[in-house]
């Protein structure tokens, strides 16, 4: 039995990689200097998995920016406007990529980045492949090739990393109308053939071709692809073993389709989905090996040996132990590099930690199991499982995990505590008469620019050269600078800015009972963005308030009202590694009844108004549509558990962003919010379809500003969107605000865009006068 393993976290243990591209980027290093240190990244994760005993080590898993986007590259999917910027001020190879990735704005050049979006249902984002009609493909960056050759020169032969034909194009957009981007497929074929054959030619005997794809909803068109895709890529490359990968879910309708074609191994996602393996077993023609996904590739949980064996017990002997390759369940990009970097026992005790796998320990997970598959148990190996049994079952039992009341809470949850007392005509008269707001009331998202300074603070409060007294004395100031600025301009709800928080999760990770945070936990996000995600191990209770002084103090400073700042249940969930030992809605029920006891002591410390921010509700939405209402109803619940503990007249915000709610409104509108605040300015229009197909019930605030750049838009502009958007819902109920937080600007920019917006508020309120 071959070790296989899809991929490592390419970002470095101390996340190397983002300090030198970002260095890069700003010109503190040079291109020379950038290449070098993606080649001792590599060097590095090479010999680790040399070290640790894998047959299959991959390489083109590495990427300066995204895999994706490394193989629109590859296969001279460039879009002209990238073409012609790189002709024009003649860019190298590497700065026209990182031009698609993150856009051109410089001496008068103004070209925007490429689409970004969610790989699948993880956090990490890839940029969109972009197909025009009349779309050629052309094998033409060397990338893959002189990976290749290095890791050949450091004695490993690599298993290169592609991502397969089919997905491939799935994963892309139509930039024009007219056609659908899989008739590409004849033209793109040839690109592949070349691809593989100069990687054979190098010497490849193994190529890895991801088709995530295969765990979707599939039509007809699709599936015809990949018959032909790999009917093509089988004649041309007779040579070469292909390994087919599906992840992130089980095959299901589409197994015969997978068992189908002729590759050499065809790899499965046994932790989500460990019933296909039957199907898979019956189905699997004998000239086609079978890779077991059966270490976690998405979650830091140790494997539960004994289960392992037994999945693998049960292909032993339908298949035979030459036929089969025991990998994880997909690359691991998706945890963070190695354990070992922990080190703080405070933050992350030893207790805790051995329920811990990150990527370089998952390796040798791997090859534990390999080797006890393969013996009859004795000797050393027989320590391994003795071991592990112990570390499974004392989670299995954990007074730190296990508390009786949280989970009792959560059963006892009743119809009345996931409802308002009234209906919404019922409060918002109340609230109305409570709140007294003129019309197109003007508020934010929550958080102000997170300038350098807030953030060094936190870092001199973590080295000890700052004091908690010192650190929190200067949060209030910056809190009384913002409440005086926002009385000035005239916003109508005050924020206090989320000075205090570091990321709208983490803060409340930090905080919550059942929660870690490490160290060094981190995972990429999207190019050199990487974010650490809390360890939900265990039931979930608040202690303490969490927000709740920072609130009132925010209030004691004005006559206005101040908003509460909440982040939601599904949310802290999704951006969380939660726990594997218990439904993930058991899980979102807990935090909910945590929320919910902080919206109360809010409301009872004289909090009138309370945002509880859901922006990942809708990435949560499982990957096959069949899947979808059950997600819906329990991540609804959990939001109006967290929500409805509260007052008529206390109003209630949810905040989202991504602004493609078409499909969900509906499940929106079920929230029950008295207020959703939402991301509509980069597609206005495609959002006002919508409201004009389905009647939102309650208020909303469709940003009228982006966010996203330090771009500042003017009074008319956002006047002329919110005439829009009175089109379609009645101005009575129309809020004004940005579509996000405000943490990424700068004030510059913050002050001048807010002071247009609540000029462009007032605008309308005359003309509605009049
Ligand atoms: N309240 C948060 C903020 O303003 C919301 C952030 C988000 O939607 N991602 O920063
Ligand atoms: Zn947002």
């Amino acid at each position: 039995m071959l070790i296989h393993n899809l991929g490592y976290p390419r970002i470095g243990s101390n996340r190397e990689l983002k300090k030198a591209c970002e260095k890069y980027w700003s010109g503190q290093i040079d291109q020379h200097q950038l290449l070098d240190a993606g080649a001792k990244i590599r060097e590095a994760h090479w010999r680790i998995q040399r070290e640790a005993g894998i047959d299959l080590i991959p390489c083109n898993d590495f990427s300066f920016y995204d895999q994706v986007l490394d193989m629109s590259c590859a296969l001279g999917a460039i879009p002209a406007r990238y073409a012609a910027l790189a002709e024009q001020l003649e860019m190298s190879e590497l700065d026209r990529y990182f031009a698609m990735a993150r856009g051109y704005q410089r001496d008068g050049h103004d070209v925007i980045a490429m689409e970004m979006t969610k790989w699948f249902d993880t956090n990490y984002h890839y940029i969109v492949p972009e197909f025009t009609r009349e779309q050629t493909f052309e094998f033409t960056s060397r990338k893959v090739i002189e990976e290749f050759k290095e890791a050949q020169a450091q004695g490993v032969t690599p298993k290169p990393v592609l991502i397969g034909p089919v997905s491939f194009l799935l994963l892309g957009k139509e930039k024009q109308a007219g056609f659908h981007r899989i008739e590409l497929l004849d033209r793109l074929m040839p690109a592949y053939v070349q691809l593989l054959r100069a990687l054979k030619d190098a010497g490849a005997r193994d190529v890895q071709l991801d088709e995530p794809y295969l765990v979707m909803d599939l039509d007809e068109a699709s599936r015809a692809a990949y018959q032909s895709a790999y009917a093509t890529l089988r004649e041309a490359v007779p040579e070469l073993r292909l390994i087919l990968t599906t992840y992130f879910g089980g095959l299901q309708e589409n197994v015969e389709l997978a068992v189908s074609l002729p590759v050499h191994a065809l790899h499965i996602d046994l932790v989500r989905a460990p019933d296909q393996l039957g199907a898979v077993l019956r189905l699997l023609p004998e000239s086609v090996s079978l890779s077991m996904g059966i270490v976690d590739g998405r979650n830091i949980w140790k494997n539960d040996y004994t289960k392992s064996l037994a999945l693998i017990g049960e292909a032993v002997v339908r298949i035979g132990a030459a036929r089969i390759m025991i990998a994880a369940s997909c690359s691991l990009l998706h945890v963070p590099c190695d354990l070992a970097e922990e080190d703080n026992e405070i933050a992350l005790p030893g207790a805790i930690k051995r329920w811990l796998v990150f990527a370089k320990q998952k390796l040798e997970e791997l090859r534990h199991v390999r080797d006890m598959a393969g013996s009859d148990a004795r000797g050393s190996v027989s320590t391994q499982l003795a071991d592990n049994i112990k570390d499974i079952e004392s989670r299995a039992q954990a007074a730190l995990i296990h508390k009786p009341h949280i989970k009792d809470r959560v059963r006892s949850t009743s119809v009345e505590d996931t409802r308002r007392a009234s209906a919404f005509q019922e409060r918002q008269r109340d609230q109305r008469n409570a709140l007294s707001l003129p019309l197109f009331p003007t508020t934010t998202i929550g958080s102000l620019p997170q300038t350098a300074e807030v953030r060094q603070l936190r870092t001199r409060l973590r080295k000890g050269q700052l004091r908690m007294e010192e650190y929190e004395a200067d949060i209030k100031k910056r809190i009384e600078e913002a409440i005086h600025w926002q009385e000035q301009i005239g916003v109508d709800i005050l924020v206090h800015g989320e000075f205090e928080r570091n990321d709208m999760v983490q803060y409340f990770g930090e905080m919550l009972q059942g929660c870690a945070i490490t160290q060094n936990g981190w995972v990429q996000s999207y190019g050199s963005r990487c974010v650490k995600p809390p360890i939900i191990f265990g039931d979930v209770e608040r202690k303490e308030p969490m927000t709740v002084k920072w609130t009132q103090y925010a209030q004691s400073l004005t006559a206005k009202r101040v908003k509460g700042m909440l982040t939601g249940p599904v949310t802290i969930l999704q951006w969380s590694f939660v726990r594997d030992d218990q439904p993930r809605r058991d899980t979102a029920m807990q935090i909910a009844w945590a929320i919910r006891d902080e919206v109360r002591d809010l409301e009872q410390g004289g909090v009138r108004i309370i945002q509880i921010d859901e922006p990942a509700l809708r990435e949560g939405l499982p990957l096959r549509h069949a899947d979808w209402e059950t997600y819906l109803q329990w991540a609804v619940e959990a939001f109006k558990l967290a929500s409805s503990g509260v007052q008529d007249e206390t109003q209630i915000h949810t905040h989202m962003c991504y602004s493609e709610f078409n499909d969900i409104i509906e499940n929106i509108a079920k929230l029950d919010a008295d207020v959703i605040t939402i991301e509509t300015s980069r597609s206005q229009m495609k959002l006002l379809d919508v409201f004009a197909r389905f009647e939102y019930p309650n208020e909303i605030g469709p940003g009228v500003y982006d966010i996203h750049s330090p771009r500042v838009p003017s009074q008319e502009e956002m006047v002329s969107l919110l005439k829009k958007a009175a089109d379609v819902i009645p101005a009575e109920r129309l809020w004004v605000n940005p579509d996000c937080g405000l943490k990424t600007r700068g004030w510059p920019e913050t002050k001048v865009s807010l002071e247009n917006m609540i000029a462009a508020a007032r605008e309308l309120r005359q003309a509605e006068l009049v």
